[in-house]
């Protein structure tokens, strides 16, 4: 099992002082450890991105992770937002305006992340027929719509961040379940 597949295991188990479950255990403590330095919000993406299952009609009525999620994440992206200085925040209209903005930023970059595959081909990139997928030319992935020029690319880069969180958190996480499970059998 892929560190996914096991801590998907591990959130859904009911029992997890079960022997059956000692690896789901694990696999908790692992992520929690991973945390550490990923300020909870590693732990976060990779709980609703693979154990919340209909992501998209979460991310409308609002599950408790997804509403953690988005709170830190809004917060993140402002911070970048600013550091970058994406905005001019002199007045209080700019500045006004510029919370508005990052927030669609966001919150459209994080729906896309979790549900962002092209509705034709249902993210394969390939027709039934074997062949290339003409709305998404190949790639699976949808088009991000509602936002255009500017927005669009703080949206695009939003992504990639996400993604890119994501992995890292895997990473850390697996190199410390593969520590564990050497400790466990010693
Ligand atoms: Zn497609």
């Amino acid at each position: 099992m892929g560190f996914a597949d096991r801590y998907l295991h591990a959130v859904n188990s009911s029992d997890l002082r079960d022997d059956e479950h000692h690896h789901a255990t694990d696999a908790l403590c692992a992520a929690a450890l991973a945390d550490v330095t990923g300020a909870g919000l590693g732990s976060l993406l990779s709980r609703v991105k693979y154990a919340d299952g209909t992501q998209h009609k979460l991310f409308e009525s609002g599950s408790a992770n997804l509403a953690s999620l988005l709170r830190i994440w809004t917060e993140r992206v402002i911070q970048k937002g600013r550091e970058r200085k994406w905005l001019k925040e002199n007045t209080a209209w700019d500045a006004d305006s510029a919370q508005k903005l990052y927030r669609r930023i966001a919150e459209r970059s994080l729906a896309h992340w979790l549900d962002g595959k092209c509705a034709a081909c249902s993210g394969s990139g390939n027709t039934l027929d074997r062949r290339i997928c003409v709305t998404c030319k190949g790639t699976g992935k949808a088009e991000i719509t509602g936002a255009g020029g500017f927005e669009l690319e703080k949206v695009k880069d939003m992504v990639s961040e996400l993604e890119g969180l994501l992995q890292s958190h895997n990473a850390r996480a697996a190199g410390m379940l593969r520590g564990a499970s050497h400790t466990h059998r010693d």
